[in-house]
């Protein structure tokens, strides 16, 4: 019978689901969920859950908070390929979820944890995304939510999704490293709340399910996909060692993580010599990727590793002229997500990738999660087309 438990990456130390933690009593890193005796089965659910035995085997099916999420379609574009030159290059559209993003996998898995766990408050920091989805969720269970949010910083249509969904909004000062270290702080002083930031170990079991499902029906030589406070980069990995160790994949394509260039520490750490990451000051268009002190890096460190992966910098200008190539293809995303194709094509430049690789790119949010950048247009008359 497969078991889970909470198990720090860096000493070992394992501890029992049944408590609310987040990181380890004896070092301090942020857990893991480890399956002991873990198998690879799907059950007749859809979307995230039907890999229920590899992201949360015990939970009771009675407790699972989800409104269908995953499943997501995989695109292919003529105007996409001749950009990025190359042939074989798909996109995965995690805007399709229910709440517009990614988000959604992981946080059907989290919430339902914290209904099994019988919380009926939920807490988190957030670029917009991250609080939509907890809003929605937290919602779907009867459970009350507050996010704090850099009010300042985030897209006005996040915003009205969380206060939508009835969340609690806690309008923090500064941009999402200071709501991060907000929730910490809020962390040491009460247990009451659930937390839904991505140093929450079952959202990065919920995020896996991108892996599985790609896996399923291509065989890429790299998968692309933004990286911010790098939930997704942990996640990937651990996908990939699940399918590797369960025998289900022969190989392990290339994780290729992309950051913006003005936020990103997870860069300059990967290329550096320093055994910490170095926070620094955010600043990017792409508001959910302006994360400057990235939660997940040592778990992100360890997936990059495993794939032989690769961590890429681009700047504002390459994701906007991506972003306008994937919207006028009909797919469309939100500004982060188009740093996925933007970093594609750097290493498609710089001989990295080759024309002939199998490319899968994760679009993280739909279009109309930012609506700031209109792109230009011109009014026709009547008269002008017949
Ligand atoms: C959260 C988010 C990201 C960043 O993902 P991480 O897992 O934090 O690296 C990227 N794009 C979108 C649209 C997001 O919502
Ligand atoms: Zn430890």
């Amino acid at each position: 019978m497969t078991f889970s438990v909470l198990k720090c990456p860096n000493c070992g130390e394992e501890f029992s689901i049944n408590r609310n933690k987040y990181t380890c009593d004896r070092c301090g890193d942020i857990l893991d969920v480890y399956h002991h005796d873990m198998e690879y089965s799907t059950i007749a659910m859809k979307g995230v859950w039907k890999y229920k035995n590899m992201i949360h085997p015990e939970i009771p099916n009675s407790k699972i908070i989800t409104r269908g999420e995953g499943d997501t379609n995989i695109y292919r574009s003529q105007r996409i390929s001749e950009y990025a030159g190359i042939k074989n290059i798909h996109l995965k559209h995690e805007g399709e979820n229910p709440t517009g993003s990614f988000k959604d996998r992981g946080m059907t898995v989290a919430v339902s944890e914290a209904a099994r766990l019988e919380f009926n408050k939920t807490l988190c920091a957030s670029t917009g995304n991250t609080s939509a989805a907890a809003a929605s969720y937290s919602a779907l269970a009867g459970m009350d939510s507050y996010v704090m949010i850099p009010g300042k910083n985030i897209s006005s249509n996040k915003l009205f999704q969380a206060v939508s969904y009835g969340a609690n909004i806690v309008d923090i000062e500064g941009d999402f490293d200071t709501a991060m270290a907000d929730v910490k702080q809020a962390l040491e002083k009460t247990r009451d709340f659930y937390v839904l930031n991505s140093l929450n170990p079952w959202r990065i079991e919920g995020q896996k399910t991108i892996i599985y499902e790609i896996m399923e029906k291509l065989k890429p030589d790299f998968i692309s996909f933004p990286a911010g406070n790098l939930g997704n980069t942990s996640a990937f990995g651990k996908a990939l060692m699940d399918l590797k160790s369960l025998g289900k994949i022969d190989y392990v394509p290339r994780l290729v993580a992309i950051q913006a260039e003005g936020a990103s520490p997870f860069y300059e750490y990967m290329h550096g010599n320093k055994n910490s990451i170095t926070p620094v000051r955010a600043e990017t268009i792409a508001s959910a990727i302006r994360i400057g002190n990235p939660v997940n890096y040592k778990k992100a460190r360890r997936s990059i590793e495993f794939s032989n992966g690769i961590v890429e910098r681009i700047s504002d200008d390459e994701i906007m002229s991506a972003k306008r190539v994937i919207d006028r293809s009909g797919i469309g995303c939100e500004p982060a997500s188009a740093a996925a194709l933007a970093g594609v094509l750097k290493l498609r430049n710089s001989g990295v990738i080759d024309s002939g690789d199998t490319v899968a790119s994760i679009l993280t949010g739909h279009l109309l999660k930012d609506v700031s950048f209109m792109p230009e247009y011109k009014t026709l008359e009547v008269s002008d087309i017949f």
